[in-house]
């Protein structure tokens, strides 16, 4: 039986917990979910997803509670994570308002990226368009909602999924992150393929 944590300080949870379940039934691991409030928490999980909803809210909850530090420490000694949308920019190392503005450095910072968040602007808010991931020979739906863009990865993160021709689907070892929703494709091939990496 392995705990898997989500992040729980904020933003869409139950689609997770979802995804997860049937992930984990699929390939047959059994798993425990455990919503992450509390930074006690952190020492008892095998992996974690950070969800989407709103960055700046996540950070400064996280903040008061002192969340951040031993997340990354765990973060940093190998614990699979699964990063969506906003929780993709709290994984990432530099962070912009806008692809002009100047970068800020991100919370917990692990991922070696630039995002720049709600990268799409305002025509293309929010969209659906289809990814494929050859990786994990798979072709899913891409729900994107005020999503960032990855503006620019370091050299040894490899990209699984693109649109256009910027990276949505991002693997750095034990860190994978996504600009879009994995948990609303309908498919679910992302949470089995993180589950794996436990
Ligand atoms: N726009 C949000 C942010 O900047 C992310 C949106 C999402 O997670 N769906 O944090």
């Amino acid at each position: 039986m392995v705990k898997v944590g989500i992040l729980a300080l904020q933003g869409a949870l139950e689609e997770h917990e979802n995804a997860l379940k049937k992930a984990a039934e699929k390939i047959n691991k059994e798993i425990e979910i455990v919503f992450v409030k509390r930074k006690e928490q952190i020492e008892n999980i095998d992996a974690i997803v950070l969800p989407g909803g709103e960055s700046t809210s996540m950070r400064s909850i996280g903040r008061k509670l002192g969340i951040f530090d031993p997340l990354k420490e765990k973060i940093k000694s190998g614990m699979p994570v699964l990063g969506t949308c906003a929780g993709t920019i709290l994984l990432s190392s530099k962070v912009k308002r806008k692809k002009e503005g100047p970068a800020t450095d991100g919370v917990i910072g692990l991922l070696k990226a630039t995002v720049i968040r709600n990268g799409y602007g305002r025509q293309k808010e929010s969209f659906e368009t289809d990814l494929k991931i050859n990786k994990l020979n798979v072709n899913i739906k891409g729900v994107f909602i005020r999503a960032p863009i990855i503006e620019k990865i370091e050299d040894d993160i490899e990209i699984l999924a693109k649109v256009d021709n910027d990276p949505v689907l991002v693997e750095q070892r034990n860190i994978l992150a996504a600009t879009f929703h994995p948990e609303l494709s309908g498919s679910t091939a992302i949470h089995e393929y993180f589950l794996n990496k436990i």
